[in-house]
């Protein structure tokens, strides 16, 4: 993944980095040193998600999972097995359902959870984190009646006869999320580990975080201060009381060695597609009274934007419909034009683009932050809210990359998996993992090395640490992967199920597929040595 896309058989590896990069005749390691052979299997930089929740996916594991629900009333059959074993009036909380995977594709109700669990709150964020499907119970403790008015950005749901649905669309959800108390921090750490050991299994080596809270910067430091966290983040704070807090530090904080960098704020436009909040230039087709939510005013964004780059810290701003993207656009060449900053500025998701706004990401140096399995994922019900006109600028990769822009991939997860492989697979196919579907707009799809860019190098350009890490060049991190196959010449439909044997962070084995492969003389060394072994593969 260097600017020549050089292939190298051999790997030398110093005090976390690359020593050595190239052919095996050329190098000669001191009998002492430890070595790795891997049997010429493909290794890549380890893969990064560019846009990844690990803060929400710990969380998510402490709370209901609602992402195999096939319907309104399966989740409340779930909702009423977790009050059965929980004291009354104790909240229960979930993640994760999708009406548009649902029998007639209709948003649930209250209703059914006061069946399911009378007198407990209950809060299920869905699937993209932009709706709270609330019990009555839950309403009634954040006082949301029918003469609740709609929050600034954010829509608190009624029915015909003016009485609160339940739901509550982007900021609303503000109202009742405050109220859930969240777990304890022992719980939480625990959980955290967990999901980087699951990560660390699928192939990814770090994330960039948008959206950290306080509590999760702490568990993150306890856990490195422990040695329990072998995973690179590089996080965007958000809120106010994260943010006035930031503000006051100043320069980016890292800590560990390189495990943890705040070094971004993470702004908002609109909400997202699938609940129609996310802000369009013309309604929605499947519901005509709608152009979506600008949750945060452009003003407000511009002035926040230039406070965290004056502090030298990188803006990622989150903007999924065409209007949010004209008005990020707008924003950024606002800052371009007087002066600053020199970092990238960033979109998150640049989800649907105004033909007009596709050349601006080049010019501006804007770097469309996008998620392949978003598209595979939403090509289902995208068409019947957007029409076939906006379409060609929906998840416009093959448009964007022609630009001269270049793409920061990732997955959104816990909206989406978080293996990497998922999103390559969508990223060269544009077609759901299983199934007969054909490929969706194929015209925009990027080759195999343009998506392994887009979760390697390009990640790392996105936020300033190319010369740190996202390609094996001498003086990077040694985060690699070892993989199950190659990625490039496996077939197409293979590339989802890749799996890494071995992950290496910072040069140690933090990863190993059970599978007995390559038997090296000093593997369970390198593996138990510490972030101070040497290890050349
Ligand atoms: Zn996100």
């Amino acid at each position: 993944m260097d600017a020549a896309g050089s292939v190298v058989d051999s790997v030398v590896i110093r005090d976390g980095r690359v020593a050595f990069a190239g052919r095996r005749g050329d190098v000669n390691p001191a009998a002492r040193e430890p070595a790795l052979d891997l049997g010429g299997r493909a290794v890549l930089p380890g893969l990064v998600d560019g846009h990844g929740h690990l803060m929400l996916l710990a969380r998510s594991r402490l709370e209901l999972d609602l992402t195999t629900a096939g319907s309104e009333e399966e989740v409340a059959r779930m909702v009423a097995a977790a009050a059965a074993q929980r004291r009354p009036g104790e909240w229960i909380g979930g993640r994760g359902w999708d009406q548009t995977r649902w029998p007639g594709q209709r948003f649930p109700t209250r209703a059914s959870l006061d069946r399911a669990a009378p007198g407990h709150p209950v809060a299920l964020v869905r699937v993209d984190g932009h709706a709270t499907w609330a019990s009555g119970a839950a309403l009634a403790r954040a006082d949301i009646t029918r003469h609740s008015p709609d929050p600034a950005g954010g829509r608190v749901a009624k029915d015909e006869r003016g009485e609160p649905t339940g739901l509550l669309i982007d900021l609303a959800q503000d109202l009742i999320r405050s109220l859930v108390p969240p777990p304890s921090r022992d719980r939480f750490d625990e959980a955290v580990e967990a999901v980087i050991t699951e990560c660390l299994a699928k192939g990814l080596t770090g994330a960039h975080e948008p959206g950290l809270d306080l509590a999760a910067i702490s568990s993150y430091t306890r856990l490195i201060g422990r040695g329990r966290f072998p995973f690179r983040v590089f996080a965007a704070v958000s809120g106010k009381k994260a943010w006035s807090e930031y503000r006051e530090r100043g320069a980016p904080e890292s800590v560990g060695d390189g495990q943890l960098t705040v070094g971004a704020v993470k702004l908002w436009l609109d909400g997202a597609l699938g609940s129609r909040g996310a802000a369009l230039h013309a309604p929605y087709c499947d519901d005509p009274a709608n152009t979506g939510l600008v949750l945060v005013p452009p003003d407000e964004v511009e002035r926040l934007a230039r406070e965290a780059a004056a502090r030298g810290f990188h803006v990622w701003v989150h903007a999924i419909g065409d209007r949010a993207n004209t008005l990020v656009l707008d924003v950024f060449e606002n800052l371009r034009a007087a002066g600053g900053p020199r970092s990238p500025l960033r979109v998150e998701h640049a989800q649907i683009l105004a033909p007009a706004d596709i050349p601006r990401f080049a010019r501006l140096g804007v770097v469309p932050s996008m998620q392949p399995t978003h598209c595979t994922s939403d090509m289902r019900w995208a068409g019947e809210r957007l029409g076939p006109e906006r379409l060609a600028g929906a998840y416009a990769w093959r448009s964007v990359l022609d630009s001269g822009a270049y793409i920061a991939g990732g997955s959104d997860f816990p909206v989406e998996d978080a293996n990497p492989f998922h999103g390559l697979h969508a990223a060269v196919t544009r077609r759901p993992r299983e199934g007969e579907d054909p490929r969706w707009q194929p015209a925009q799809r990027m080759t195999r090395e343009e998506a392994v860019r887009s979760f390697t190098i390009w990640n790392a350009r996105s936020i300033g640490l190319e010369a740190d890490q996202g390609s094996l060049e001498v003086g990077k991190r040694a985060d690699l992967i070892a993989l199950s196959d190659d990625v490039f010449t496996c077939r197409e439909e293979q590339i989802a199920t890749l799996a890494p044997v071995l992950t290496l962070v910072g040069g140690v084995v933090v990863h190993r597929a059970d599978q007995d492969f390559g038997a090296s003389r000093s593997a369970s060394r390198a593996s138990s040595a510490g972030s101070t072994s040497d290890t050349s593969a």
